[in-house]
């Protein structure tokens, strides 16, 4: 049975897969089909392991939400510059994904931007971009100042208080949902199991991991953890602390004639973030808010009025969008926001606290643990 998708814009309909019944065990069981486990999946059947993939709803955790930015430069602030090697390394990964991904769908995957220009609204807010992008090109980030012409031939619409704004060169994004649509197909028919459970629990037992879901049981020889934000499984060994930080996001729609963006622009209004991503078809996402509220989906009209307040001085236009989506997503954080991708002991794997950076770093942890999995 196909999982049936909504009608409506393609960009907001859930993901569509075969659910598969509980096989007795598998090489690799990955507990949650978010944009890492599916990675991790991928490339692990490209190893040649069988691999069973359980999650009671895969693909509509923060990944399905995300900008799908691959802010390797935008995210080295202050307190990054000791992550901007593996932030450079991240990035560069991606080319060789999406060539390989393309090839195993036999279809072009492009990204949907590559490069993005920040920006800032008032004086004090391109004082704050000045001071990072100064520091962003000590560390040989590659980021170039454009005048407000450069700006127009770039993104034609931008807001009259916009004066100037940089190019970060090496900053792309690229379409989450297709993104985790496409990994769903090509591990399907690389005969993965998607098993449609929740693991309850998961304990070592004469020398392989026992699964427990509420269906059944399944053996393996590595148990790949990856689920987010979620609070940690019941296991026999400790997992580590994961917090949630939700963040509200929109998708919108351009009606005929209204201006489009081609290209990411990340912006300071007022101290506050924002981004505008593009997707095809005239859609982009805004994004996004970021509260440390629990598991609190609820998209608050306050979040809503923020981001639009915010997007409407950076790009009017966007005025005049149909606003197709609004959801919350929780991004998966370590107490001091770094990940963990590691074999916690006799081929357990975490992959957890990818924060912001998800799918910019999902290549890199996907060879991580598959470099794990191989280990003797
Ligand atoms: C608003 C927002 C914008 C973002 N924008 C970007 C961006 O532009 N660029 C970027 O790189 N990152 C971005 N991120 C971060 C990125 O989305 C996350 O880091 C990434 O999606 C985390 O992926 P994941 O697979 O770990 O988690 P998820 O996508 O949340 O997947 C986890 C899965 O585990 C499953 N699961 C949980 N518990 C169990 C269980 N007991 N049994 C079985 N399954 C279980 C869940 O159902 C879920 O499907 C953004 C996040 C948010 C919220």
């Amino acid at each position: 049975m196909r999982a049936t998708p909504l009608a409506g814009p393609t960009s907001i309909r859930p993901c569509s897969f075969t659910p598969s019944p509980l096989p007795c065990s598998a090489d690799v069981v990955i507990v949650g089909a978010g944009i890492i486990g599916l990675s991790i999946a991928w490339r692990a059947l490209e190893v040649g392991k069988s691999v069973t993939i359980i999650d009671p709803r895969p693909a509509s955790g923060a990944s399905f939400v995300a900008g799908g930015m691959l802010g390797a430069t935008a995210e080295v602030t202050f307190a990054e510059a000791g992550r901007v090697d593996r932030l450079r390394t991240a990035r560069a990964e991606w080319d060789p994904f999406l060539d390989d991904l393309s090839r195993d769908q036999g279809r072009a995957l492009p990204y949907v931007s590559i490069n993005t220009v920040v920006a800032g609204v008032h004086r004090s807010d391109q004082l704050e971009i000045d001071h990072l992008v100064k520091f962003q090109r000590s560390l040989n980030l590659r980021v170039e100042q454009l005048g407000r012409n450069e700006l127009d031939a770039l993104t034609p619409g931008l807001g009259r208080a916009i004066r100037q704004g940089f190019l970060l060169c090496d900053d792309a994004a690229v379409d989450n949902r297709l993104i985790l649509q496409t990994l769903l197909d090509v591990i399907q028919r690389r005969d993965a199991s998607m098993v449609i459970d929740v693991v309850e629990h998961l304990e070592r037992r004469d020398g392989q991991f026992v699964i427990t879901t509420s269906s059944g049981v399944i053996t393996c020889e590595h148990a790949v953890i990856a689920t987010g934000a979620a609070p940690a499984l019941n296991s026999s060994i400790s997992l580590p602390h994961i917090h949630p930080v939700a963040g509200v996001i929109l998708r919108l729609k351009a009606r005929p004639s209204t201006l489009q963006i081609t290209t990411t622009i990340r912006a300071i209004v007022n101290g506050r973030s924002c981004y505008l991503v593009p997707r095809s078809q005239g859609e982009l996402v805004l994004g996004a808010t970021s509260v440390e509220r629990g598991y609190d989906l609820a998209v608050k009209a306050g979040e809503v009025h923020q981001l639009l307040d915010d997007a409407r001085v950076v790009f009017p236009s966007i005025d005049e969008y149909e606003i197709i989506d609004a959801e919350v997503g929780l991004r998966p954080t370590t107490l001091d926001h770094h990940p963990i991708v590691e074999d916690l002991g006799e081929g357990l794997i975490v992959a957890l606290g990818h924060y912001r950076n998800g799918f910019l770093l999902a290549p890199s942890t996907a060879r991580r643990v598959i470099e794990l999995l191989q280990k003797p």
